[in-house]
């Protein structure tokens, strides 16, 4: 009997409240649904998940394979062998120009949301009575899990909009006037995901030389998150800059990046940061701390596929760079041919992020009223079987706009954008 009330009770009980009010991830959640109906025989052409279709160079296969057979699956120091670490901070040196850096202020973390995650902890504290939350600064429509690992490290989010008429790209003014005493981080994403735009150098300086003032003024605490997974992928005349190689912000910049776009690499999972200095010092053994209560290091043979990776594959990512420029001009294209679709011409990463809000409020031929980005792409899904993201989760202006992601054939895109445009004529 009481065997059987302790069992009732059960369903009642509540999982945390930091989970329970957290946010699933709108770019998973589209993603698996297409990989769902796909499974059940539908043919849907998905342009939702941000990854690359290229397969991963074998090099780097070989690499892992050749250190498994050689029995490196033991454990290792928390971000893996200083040989690595030393090859990742050579790179962010030599090709990023970060002054300083050696293997000793690199972070290994098992993906990009990885690293983004545990950093989050080590930088925001959760708020006492009384107290006001530090504040994570972020242009956006930004990517989807900015805003949710920094809220559950207990930092507050500070938007600064954007349109797609700039670009989705804030102004030096306009960081200034978001920073305040409580500014922790400051989060930038050159190229971007969802916007596929890219800061231009002089851009980027001038942001720089206004949190290089705030930090000796107002916001002491002011770091630079540069969240650079996608600067490989370039194809628009505008040359990447890492804010991190600046003198003024370089020991408040913490550099991230990962392996998974550049590489065709996303089942892998690695991610990393730098950070020089005597700040970036302290991090990076926070970092070191935090993950050595909760992952420890990566898969002890995927080390030696980072250096191949790093090292020698450079001519592989050139070819996936001229692919994703050929599939960006076919799709600023095609896009340009769509009514009452307004884009902003994809630059760097692989995404589209056009405004598609002059199509609210009309009717789709299957009955579904379109009165958000939400509701058109449910409807596309559903009815063309074309699987895009809406933009409301990426913030900002981001509820009049839909991702895609094409990172996929010439003829997807073809096929994809077709019935895209076949939807929106269908609409009255
Ligand atoms: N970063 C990719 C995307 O935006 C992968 C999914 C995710 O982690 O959000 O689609």
């Amino acid at each position: 009997m009481k065997f059987e009330i302790a069992c009732r009770t059960l369903g009642s009980m509540d999982i945390s409240r930091r989970v329970a009010s957290l946010k699933p991830s709108v770019t998973i959640a589209f993603m698996n649904r297409a990989k769902t109906m796909k499974a059940a025989g539908k043919d849907v052409l998905s342009f939702a998940a941000g990854e690359p279709d290229f397969d991963t160079p074998q090099p780097i296969k070989d690499a892992a394979i050749k250190a498994m057979q050689a029995g490196q699956t033991k454990y290792m120091p928390t971000f893996g062998d200083p040989e690595t670490r030393s090859v990742l901070a050579k790179k962010l040196r030599e090709e990023n120009c970060i002054p300083g850096l050696t293997g000793d202020d690199i972070t290994i973390s098992s993906g990009g949301k990885h690293s983004l995650f545990n950093l989050c902890q080590c930088l925001f504290d959760d708020v006492k009575p009384g107290e006001q939350p530090m504040e994570a600064v972020i242009p956006v429509p930004a990517w989807v899990s900015y805003a949710p690992l920094v809220e559950l490290a207990g930092g507050k989010v500070v938007e600064v909009p954007t349109t797609v008429e700039t670009g989705f790209k804030a102004s030096a003014a306009q960081i200034k006037a978001a920073i305040t005493p409580r500014t922790r981080l400051l989060i930038l994403n050159s190229p971007s995901n969802p916007c596929g735009t890219m800061y231009s150098p002089d851009e980027l300086k001038a942001i720089g030389r206004v949190c290089a003032e705030a930090a000796a003024s107002i916001a002491p605490n002011l770091i630079i998150l540069s969240d650079e997974l996608y600067e490989k992928i370039t194809y628009g005349g505008i040359p990447h800059f890492s804010i991190g190689s600046m003198p003024e912000v370089a020991e408040r910049t913490i550099t991230m990046n990962g392996l998974s776009k550049a590489y065709g690499m996303t089942g892998w999972r690695i991610g990393y940061t730098g950070m020089p200095g005597a700040f970036g010092r302290k991090f990076t053994q926070a970092m070191s701390a935090y993950q050595g209560q909760q992952t420890t290091n990566l898969p002890a043979f995927l080390y030696p596929a980072i250096r191949t990776a790093i090292l020698e594959c450079g001519p592989q990512v050139e070819v996936m760079r001229q692919a994703f420029a050929k599939r960006a001009e076919l799709i600023n294209r095609l896009l340009g041919t769509l009514p009452g679709v307004t884009t902003a011409r994809a630059t760097g990463a692989f995404y589209a992020f056009p405004n598609v809000s002059a199509h609210f409020g009309k009717t789709s031929k299957g009955g579904r009223v379109i009165k958000s980005a939400m509701d058109m792409s449910e409807a596309l899904l559903e009815e063309n079987l074309v699987a895009f993201v809406p933009g409301e989760d990426f913030g900002g202006c981001g509820g009049q706009h839909v991702r895609i992601s094409f990172a996929c054939s010439e003829k997807q895109i073809e096929a994809g954008i077709g019935r895209f445009g076949e939807f929106l004529n269908g609409l009255r």
